[in-house]
């Protein structure tokens, strides 16, 4: 059987910075990025694809703030869908253009979380448009938003960032594997749903962070591998510093001790050096973080940084 590996693209395989954020300079992207894919796959792998949605969020949030008084604002689980569902469409059918003999299904992907995770008493994560400290301070006041003020830049509401328990959609999922489909999955970390007393699932304005949610849908469809694409070459080692140095392969005792002193920012590169532990731990062969760019040779383990066991 071929070997599975979960690929997590980060925003730039999505958007390009600097260039606005047109359907057009998507779609760009997005094939770009399925090349890389499309690569692996004539390697033998079965992919999985999981993505980013940071910055198209954030545009609907913007829409859906400035018609507000034209169409009724969607909340952000809904928004999340949305993503999911567009991202999913400009992969699906630059993968088809692509790779013609391939079926591609994007999965609109629930992750449950618990209500009672801490991350819920302490919003962390920006999304969304800036404002004012006044309009800031009206929303706190009238939509009960926690808003921050984010290095100069203006006021942003923070959400809570819960850690992903179970994928709802991992039946579903594993039965389009089974059937040798090149499965879109767990979109912006999935949309995060907590379960009541009875069973009943419902959507939370929060979060889940993409790549601790690609590690648990890695670990559901029993990968080999798990890649987390971004748009520097490899984790480095005093990163911003005189002292920088790039990692190449690392054990997990190395790559928590290296955790522990404080290497990787929360927010960009501590939560992928995370998952990227918490995969080899649960019984994954290898992760990998490297740069789009350099996908293919970081499978080779020519690029990029190799978490072993
Ligand atoms: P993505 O959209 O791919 O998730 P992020 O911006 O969240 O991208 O994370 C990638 C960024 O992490 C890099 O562009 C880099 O600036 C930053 N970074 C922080 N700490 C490190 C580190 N120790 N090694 C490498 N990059 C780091
Ligand atoms: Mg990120």
């Amino acid at each position: 059987m071929n070997k599975r590996i979960v690929v997590a693209l980060g925003g730039n395989a999505i958007q390009p910075p600097g260039v606005p954020a047109t359907a057009e300079n998507q779609f760009a992207a997005v094939r770009a990025t399925c090349q890389h894919l499309a690569e692996m796959i004539r390697l033998g792998y079965q992919v999985i694809v999981t993505h980013g949605n940071g910055p198209q969020v954030g545009n609907i949030l913007l829409q859906n703030e400035e018609a507000r008084d034209v169409v009724p604002p969607m909340p952000l689980d809904v928004c999340g869908a949305q993503t999911q569902g567009f991202i999913g469409y400009m992969i699906q059918q630059s993968m088809g253009n692509t790779l013609p003999e391939v079926t591609v299904a994007s999965v609109v992907t629930q992750v449950e979380v618990s209500p009672l995770d801490p991350a819920f008493d302490r919003p962390t994560k920006p999304i969304g448009p800036f404002y004012t400290q006044h309009e800031a301070e009206k929303l706190e006041r009238e939509k009960d938003f926690v808003m921050v003020e984010d290095s100069g830049r203006g006021w942003r509401r923070v959400v809570p960032s819960p850690t992903p328990l179970a994928i709802v959609e991992k039946e579903a999922i594993s039965t389009l594997l089974a059937a040798n489909m090149l499965v879109i999955a767990s979109g912006g970390g999935g949309i995060p749903v907590v379960r009541d007393s009875e069973g009943r699932l419902s959507g939370v304005e929060a979060v889940i962070d993409k790549d601790l949610a690609a590690e648990k849908l890695a670990a559901d469809v029993d990968a080999q591998e798990l890649m987390i694409l971004t748009d520097v070459d490899a984790v480095a080692i005093n990163w911003g510093t005189p002292q920088q140095e790039f990692l190449g392969e690392l054990s997990l005792q190395q790559a928590r001790n290296f955790q522990r002193q404080g290497h990787f920012k929360a927010g960009s590169m501590g939560p992928k050096v995370e998952a990227a532990c918490r995969f080899v731990e649960n019984g994954g062969e290898t992760a990998i973080i490297a740069s789009l760019s350099s996908a293919l040779s970081a499978l080779q383990g020519n690029a990029g940084t190799r978490f072993v066991g």
